[in-house]
């Protein structure tokens, strides 16, 4: 049974073009997939693709222009705000950055439960102390401030303060990119750990295929705001079929896919503002023909994966 269902996602920004015209840059268009409890999704595409969107409308901290959110067969439009947070949290980006450098430790943490309940200072400093001691921090570090934890502790304070409200879904947003390699390993075997212990369901946003390669049950390919491959892991890795996909794996460093037959990813991400008629890949695209230009693809199942391309 999936915990996570999101059906056609829309999420479309108007933008002013000239005195009178709207333009729609559609950073989500008709994003659909499902999720089952305790695994792992891997969201990979590069920056612009819409990863951050979907985090964003998941959180509901944007509004979709069309489409549904299911957490648990309930639609999200009927789940109280309330509820809602204690379903999903997130891990962002930068450990630094994201936690308020005039609070404590245990102040950062404790701030889901002292908004979400009237819990007294001293049950808060308490429940944070604990959540410390889970993501393998001291808890005598409870009243020390961001900038007396290195890097990998920041991330660690992050991760205390997503999991104090015991989540089911965590959105993990580039949570490894700011740091050392040697400290990445730590984060990402810790991630695991608390999935194991806490039954947790991963959205795991990153541009870093490798990573993802490690933590993901399954994978969710972007281009422009749409889905263009998502299936099992190892299908996607081992026989990834749309041409994005292959130039993407053709394209990382950390990963050993010499054996592809095409050219790694050439030129940028086009402006959304101004996408490419047709298949939006198709200025990028080694293989594709003239009709690519004019006809969007559709998406079609191929083995146990979906895959938007029409020369497959
Ligand atoms: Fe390439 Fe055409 Fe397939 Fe798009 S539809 S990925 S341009 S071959």
């Amino acid at each position: 049974m999936s915990i996570l269902k999101v059906s056609n996602l829309k999420k479309h920004y108007p933008v002013k073009k000239g005195f009178s015209t709207i333009q729609l840059v559609k950073a989500l268009d008709g994003v659909s997939f499902e999720l089952e409890e305790g695994k792992t999704l891997g969201i990979v595409g590069e920056s612009g693709c819409g990863k951050s969107t979907l985090a964003k409308v998941l959180l509901g901290l944007e509004r979709p222009t069309e489409g549904e959110i299911h957490f648990n067969q309930k639609i999200t439009t009927s789940i109280p705000i309330k509820e809602r947070q204690q379903t999903l949290q997130m891990i962002f980006q930068d450990p630094y950055s994201s936690l308020n450098p005039r609070k404590k430790a245990w102040q950062i943490i404790a701030e889901p439960l002292a908004i979400n309940s009237s819990k007294s200072r001293l049950d808060l400093h308490d429940e944070a102390a604990k959540m410390m001691e889970v993501v393998g921090l001291r808890r005598n570090m409870a009243d020390r401030y961001p900038h007396m934890f290195s890097g990998g502790q920041r991330q660690r304070l992050g991760v205390a303060r997503a999991l104090m409200l015991h989540p089911k879904i965590l959105i993990c947003d580039e949570p490894v990119s700011a740091l050392d390699v040697s400290i990445q390993a730590q984060v990402i075997n810790l991630l695991m750990d608390l999935q194991d212990e806490m039954k947790l369901t991963y959205l795991f946003i990153s541009h870093d295929l490798g990573v993802v390669n490690h933590l993901s049950d399954y994978l969710l390919v972007m281009y422009l705001g749409k889905i263009v491959e998502y299936g099992p892991r190892a299908e996607v890795m081992d026989n990834p079929k749309h041409p994005y996909t292959k130039a993407l794996l053709k394209s990382s460093p950390s990963l050993q896919s010499k054996r592809l037959d095409i050219a790694p990813l050439t030129g940028e991400l086009p402006s959304p503002l101004n996408p490419p008629s047709g298949c939006s890949f198709h200025k990028r695209c080694p293989i594709a023909i003239a009709e690519c230009a004019t006809k969007s693809p559709s998406t079609k199942t191929v083995g146990n994966s979906q895959v938007a391309c029409d020369l497959i």
